[in-house]
């Protein structure tokens, strides 16, 4: 089979040194294996979202020189097709309407356990759950092997719509990568949790799932992702150089001393060429000390 892969960022803000190295991670693993790698814009969810980021992530991959694939999909366009998936399911029972609120799902603990399942509500102020009836606790993952999911994460009756009309992300992400014919996701391990809703998701579709490969996560000294809210600023692109090197250490290579002097497609072409899962760091999360204006 063909090898489909995709970077799926959210335009919440620039690309930072964190999705740049998800960005890359994704394009050498597909690139490597002459494979296809597509872009999709994960524009869910417009009050966390930044006019004009989506523009500019596409620009600033293009000065990496990681061109993509094809057209970028664009969720915010693809509303109906979510929904309709809904109404099928609601029609088949296999989900259901939740007026539960977050305080009295915090108030029994945290984790949703089913209490609106047979309650047979309306669709008026409530959110939309999928029935979850084989609870997916562990999945394959290219560089960490078999990895768990907590059980309560993984036997929740998940969010596929939320109350304020928003489609949830685990929902958005199955439809597309299905309908993109994607065969491996990589991404951030920060995305290791909802992978077994997902696989869940691929289940109840019918569908057979796919591969993962999940990257370090850049954090903060205290451990937070880096995000816009922790000096996570746009990487530079004018000169992006610097910051493409730094994230290719981030990802394992070894770089040799003739890259000082090399160009950006050098660099890109000599990346694909030695990228292998081997040297990718194993930690699920590593201590970025730099701030990322490198330029
Ligand atoms: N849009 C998600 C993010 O930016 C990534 C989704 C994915 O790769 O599955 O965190
Ligand atoms: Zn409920």
């Amino acid at each position: 089979m063909d090898y489909i892969g995709r970077f799926a960022p959210s335009p919440s803000g620039p690309l930072h040194f964190g999705s740049l190295v998800a960005a890359l991670g994704s394009y050498f693993q597909a690139k490597s294996q002459q494979g296809t790698w597509l872009v999709r814009m994960e524009d869910l969810d417009p009050p966390r979202e930044m006019l004009g980021a989506a523009d500019l992530i596409l620009k600033t991959l293009e000065a990496y020189h990681l061109f993509w694939d094809g057209e970028v999909m664009y969720q915010s366009q693809r509303h109906s097709i979510y929904q309709s998936q809904i109404e099928q399911w609601l029609t088949e029972n296999k989900a259901y309407y939740c007026q539960c609120t977050r305080k009295q799902i915090k108030a029994n603990g945290g984790y949703y356990l089913g209490h609106c399942r047979e309650q047979h509500l309306q669709a008026e102020g409530c959110a939309v759950r999928i029935k979850v009836n084989t609870p997916i606790t562990e999945f394959y993952d290219l560089k960490h092997g078999k990895t768990a999911i907590p059980q309560a994460i993984a036997e929740e009756d998940f969010i596929i719509k939320r109350r304020d009309g928003l489609y949830a992300y685990n929902l958005a992400v199955v439809i597309d990568d299905i309908e993109q014919g994607v065969t491996e996701v990589v991404r951030g391990a920060d995305l290791i949790e909802p992978t077994g809703r997902q696989i869940g998701l691929y289940n109840t579709l019918g569908q057979t799932p796919i591969q993962y490969l999940h990257l370090p996560l850049a954090v903060t000294e205290n451990g937070a992702k880096l995000s816009k809210q922790n000096h996570a600023d746009g990487i530079s692109i004018e000169n992006p150089i610097p910051s493409l090197l730094q994230a290719m250490q981030f990802l394992g290579f070894t770089l040799p001393e003739s890259i000082d002097t090399a160009k950006i497609d050098e660099i890109i072409t000599w990346g694909i060429k030695h990228w292998h899962l081997t040297q990718l760091p194993v930690e699920t999360q590593i201590t970025t000390l730099f701030s990322n204006r490198v330029s």
